[in-house]
Order: C-alpha cells, then sequence, then structure tokens
C-alpha cells in the first residue's frame, strides 16, 4: 500500500503542528519521522493513522482518498511507546484480541484463530511465552507482543511510535535489528517515529528529517547522513564542528584555508560556515595547509575510536576530532601539545542559509 501525505496543514490554536507537508511512501518501505521533540512528527503519524483530522490536504492510500475515512476502516495497525497489552490477559488472548471481536461475519473459526497467533508469535520470536501474562515479561518482550498483535488483523500498513522509547539502550539496540529483520520477512509498509537518530539511520528503508512542522530532507539513510541538505539536518544527524568562513570564487577560504567546492556555491560569494564532522577531521603536527590549531585538552581513549578536545587557538572555541587507535598512538598525542586540523570531507552552507 502506497501512502501518499499531500499539503498537509494542522494547527493546534495559533501552533502549527505541520506546515503544508508533502511525502510519499512506497509500498513495502520502511520510513523512519526523525526529528526533535515537538517538530509534528507524532501528529503526521496520527494523520496518516486517522486519529487526527488535518486543517488541510490529503492522505491517500493506494492513490484513494482516505482523508476522511474513519481510522476502523484504514486497516493499519499500531505500536506506541507504552505497551498496550491487556494485563489480565494471556500473551496468546492479547495477540488474538484483534480478531476475537470482530463481527461474527468477519471472524475467523476458533481453529484458525489459534494457527494465526501461533504464527505470529512464532514471527517475533516469543511463541514459547503464549501461556504468560504481560507481567511475567520484560519490556523489550511486550513491545514484541505488542507487535504481534497488532499484525494480528492484518493491517496494510504498520505504524510506530516511538516502540522503543521506554527501553534501556542495550534492549533498544536489540530491538531494532530484530524490526529490521522482521520487515525484510513482512515488507508490510511501515512508519516509524523517533527523536533518535542512531534509531532511524540504522531501521529504516528512507529517513524524512523534520523540524518546527516542516519537512527539511528526505533520503536514504546513507544519503541522508553522508549530503545533508540543511544546517539543522546536519547538525542534528550527529556531533559537528562549525567553522566560519568565506565563500568566493569557487573556493572555500578559512584564514590560509582553502578548498575548492566545485559547482556547489558556484558564483556566489558569501560569509560561509563549514561543517565538519569529529571523524572527518584529520590531526596532524604539520601546520601546512591546515583549517585550524588548537591545543590538546581532552583525551578520551575508549573503544576503537580516540576522542580528542582541542581548544582552538586564536578563538578558544572547542574543536572535535575522532581517531583511530593507530593513528592517536602514531601521532603520540599528549595533553598541552598544539595540533592542526585540516578537513577530509566538509559540508558548506552559506551564511544566509546557516
Ligand atoms: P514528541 O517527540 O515530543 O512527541 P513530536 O515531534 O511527535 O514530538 P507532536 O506530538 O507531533 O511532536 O507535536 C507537535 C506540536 O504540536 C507540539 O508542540 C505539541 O505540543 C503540539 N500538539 C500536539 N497535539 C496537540 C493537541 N492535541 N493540542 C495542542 N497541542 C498539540
Amino acid at each position: 500500500m502506497t501512502i501518499d501525505i499531500r499539503n498537509i496543514r494542522k494547527s493546534f490554536g495559533d501552533f502549527v503542528a505541520l506546515d503544508n507537508v508533502n511525502l510519499t511512501i512506497a509500498s513495502g518501505e520502511l520510513l523512519a519521522l526523525l526529528g526533535p521533540s515537538g517538530c509534528g512528527k507524532t501528529t503526521l503519524l496520527r494523520i496518516i493513522a486517522g486519529l487526527e483530522r488535518p486543517d488541510a490536504g490529503q492522505v491517500l492510500f493506494s492513490g484513494q482518498d482516505a482523508t476522511h475515512t474513519h481510522v476502523s476502516e484504514r486497516q493499519v495497525g499500531f505500536v506506541f511507546q507504552h505497551y498496550a497489552l491487556f494485563r489480565h490477559m494471556t500473551v496468546f488472548d492479547n495477540v488474538a484480541f484483534g480478531l476475537s471481536v470482530k463481527s461474527r461475519k468477519e471472524r475467523p473459526g476458533k481453529e484458525e484463530i489459534r494457527e494465526r497467533v501461533m504464527k505470529l508469535l512464532k514471527l517475533v520470536q516469543l511463541d514459547w511465552l503464549a501461556d504468560a501474562y504481560p507481567s511475567q515479561l520484560s519490556g523489550g518482550q511486550r513491545q514484541r507482543i505488542a507487535l504481534a498483535r497488532s499484525l494480528a488483523v492484518e493491517p496494510k500498513v504498520l505504524l510506530l511510535d516511538e516502540p522503543f522509547g521506554a527501553l534501556d539502550a542495550k534492549v533498544r539496540k536489540d530491538l531494532r535489528r530484530w524490526l529490521r529483520d522482521l520487515h525484510d520477512e513482512i515488507h508490510i509498509t511501515s512508519v516509524f517515529v523517533t527523536h533518535d537518530q542512531e534509531e532511524a539511520l540504522e531501521v529504516s528503508d528512507r529517513v524524512v528529517v523534520m523540524d518546527h512542522g516542516h519537512i527539511e530532507q528526505v533520503g536514504r539513510p546513507d544519503d541522508i547522513y553522508e549530503s545533508p541538505a540543511t544546517p539543522f539536518v546536519t547538525q542534528f544527524l550527529g556531533d559537528v564542528n562549525l567553522f566560519h568562513g568565506r565563500v568566493d570564487g569557487g573556493s572555500l577560504t578559512i584564514g590560509d584555508y582553502a578548498h575548492s567546492l566545485g559547482q556547489q556555491h558556484a558564483g556566489k560569494t558569501d560569509d560561509a560556515v563549514a561543517y565538519v564532522r569529529p571523524h572527518d577531521l584529520d590531526v596532524s603536527r604539520v601546520a601546512d595547509g591546515a583549517l585550524a590549531a588548537g591545543t590538546v585538552e581532552h583525551i578520551h581513549a575508549v573503544g576503537p575510536v580516540v576522542r580528542i578536545e582541542l581548544a582552538q587557538i586564536g578563538s578558544g572555541e572547542t574543536i572535535e576530532a575522532a581517531l583511530s587507535k593507530e593513528r592517536y598512538r602514531e601521532l603520540g598525542l599528549m595533553l598541552g601539545d598544539t595540533v592542526y586540523v585540516t578537513p577530509k570531507k566538509v559540508a558548506v552552507f552559506l551564511k544566509e542559509e546557516a
């Protein structure tokens, strides 16, 4: 089932929660809505679900206008952050619930319900817990059961609102992979809300980055991370260093440092900001052609990556670099050393865009 979101607007009083949002979700795709708290992701999900009415615009399911279709008619399944399992029912009965409350005409027979529920429990790898009660399950298991329950009625679309938000970091990580694998198996069109960039990048086929009620960028995780379209996306997707300079004659210059921009910003002359991720900064003891000089203030050597904090000479601003252990050893860095940084990769936005 494809979903088309066309010119959707939604306000709560004077507050504009969604400002003319357009988006096409492909059939069978797992799409993440990513953005900071309050950017409108849940509102958009609720509009797709039919739990919220837009003020303007349309929602099309497989090309058919569903803007005014009641939630019960939309064939959508939900999973929310706080598992809404019935505590007095076993896992089996929880998953069977959606089927057993169907009208007599639509309700499958007892044996078929049993088969479908057990198949779903196997799919979420928890068939051995069929007779357990929710209180006997871990948080992660409850969310997997909540997902099995939402799939029981064979929805055409699956909507997940921060489904792992209440779980601890380790369980979250496991469940992300699990959801990815599950989706690869069932290929149901799915929309997933999260404010966690790592989660969005790891789980989804495409990511929609939102801010203040509008879409900043839509793309595959790699593209979004490697080629962020706006300063907001660059900063939201991970740690980044900012350097202020100038774009002129097809080059970025920051002090003595010059970097050719190719066709980007061709023919423009303006103040500009260069965004460089910590792992895209090379640290060296050689000043030639460097972007900035700094004094080593902190060294965090935990795991395979060594994070270095420098105080930039001149401005005193903090520069963060992430080096491999090998490079760090090669440089023999000590606190107080003066070093030079050069970007391997840089995203440049003109001042007016930044
Ligand atoms: P979060 O991750 O915090 O849930 P979000 O991106 O999902 O954020 P929304 O829940 O879509 O954001 O809310 C967007 C804005 O609209 C918020 O500022 C919120 O306070 C406001 N809002 C949402 N629902 C209502 C409502 N029913 N009445 C008034 N304001 C609302």
